[in-house]
């Protein structure tokens, strides 16, 4: 058994990140296995080194422990690339211009009103070819996966599953079915390279996951409805599906969902002002 915590060092971490790593840390315990950590620093304009030093001092000082080197994803874009040339010579990306305003514009007619993916709003195919396109993959370009032809390509594999332990926020639990309709009509063709930042996330922990053998995904079940991304791609990408747990979200006292902008409740202010992990535990119900 071998799971991972990947926070961005984008911001602090709070007490939604204590609950997900002290979560997978005591499940690795628990079994036996591994709890490893990993840097999600793709996105470099947004990442700084003293976030990500701020990330150990806080794991640490919560009695966390994993191998280092940990694993940073900027140290590894050249695997997200391999895995961009593979998918393109399936040809199963396309590359596509459209501005968030173009998305929006495109599905403004009144019959199609525009709804939202697990990775905003699902694309209308403006920029979609008809055919595979042929030669090289364009790296300066934000590629589309073609999810028609995508879920066209594992037909075989159909129905695509994964186990869940944990549960989505709508509750969703055990062998989980992703099907064609859903896939197409409720995700759409999702961005897997960025014009300016190259690999996108779902592209990128799904080579983590499958580079580091990770046999369980602990992690916020507001990234549930992404993992049907994920198994997609890994099936697409021959590597195994990990077992998935998605845990409930820890709200502040108005029922909001934490983010990175509640520095109020980053760990290192409860730290500060005296508190200790045990406090930390207690107050998310650990
Ligand atoms: N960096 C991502 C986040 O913090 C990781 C998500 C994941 O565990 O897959 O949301």
């Amino acid at each position: 058994m071998k799971t991972r915590f990947a926070p961005s060092p984008t911001g602090p971490l709070h007490l939604g990140h204590a609950y997900s790593a002290l979560l997978a840390f005591g499940m690795a315990q628990a079994a036996g296995g591994n709890f490893l950590l990993r840097i999600d620093d793709l996105d470099q304009s947004r990442a700084r080194p003293e976030w990500e030093q701020q990330i150990y001092d806080d794991l640490h000082w919560l009695g966390l422990h994993w191998p280092t080197p940990c694993r940073r994803e900027s140290n590894h874009m050249a695997d997200y690339d391999a895995a961009l040339d593979q998918l393109w010579d399936m040809g199963l990306l396309y590359p596509c211009g459209c501005t968030r305003r173009d998305i929006r514009e495109a599905l403004s007619a009144p019959q199609d009103a525009p709804r939202e993916g697990p990775d905003g709003l699902i694309y209308p195919g403006t920029c979609r070819p008809d055919r595979p396109l042929a030669g090289p993959r364009p790296k300066d370009q934000t590629l589309r996966l073609n999810m028609d032809a995508a879920m066209h390509h594992v037909r075989e594999a159909l129905p695509l599953t994964f186990t869940e332990g944990g549960a989505g926020l709508s509750g969703e639990t055990g062998e989980i079915l992703l099907s064609r309709n859903a896939m197409i009509n409720n995700v759409g063709d999702v961005v897997l390279s960025r014009r300016d930042a190259g690999a996108a996330y779902h592209l990128a922990v799904v080579v983590d996951d499958a580079a580091q053998g990770i046999t369980h995904v602990v992690r916020g079940a507001d990234l549930f409805d992404a993992t049907r991304i994920h198994v997609l791609l890994q099936t697409l990408l021959e590597v195994a599906t990990p077992r998935y747990h998605h845990h409930v979200l820890i709200r502040d006292e108005h029922g909001k969902r934490l983010a990175k902008r509640d520095d109020a409740r980053a760990i290192a202010v409860y730290r500060a002002e005296g508190m200790t992990p045990r406090d930390i535990r207690q107050k998310i119900g650990l």
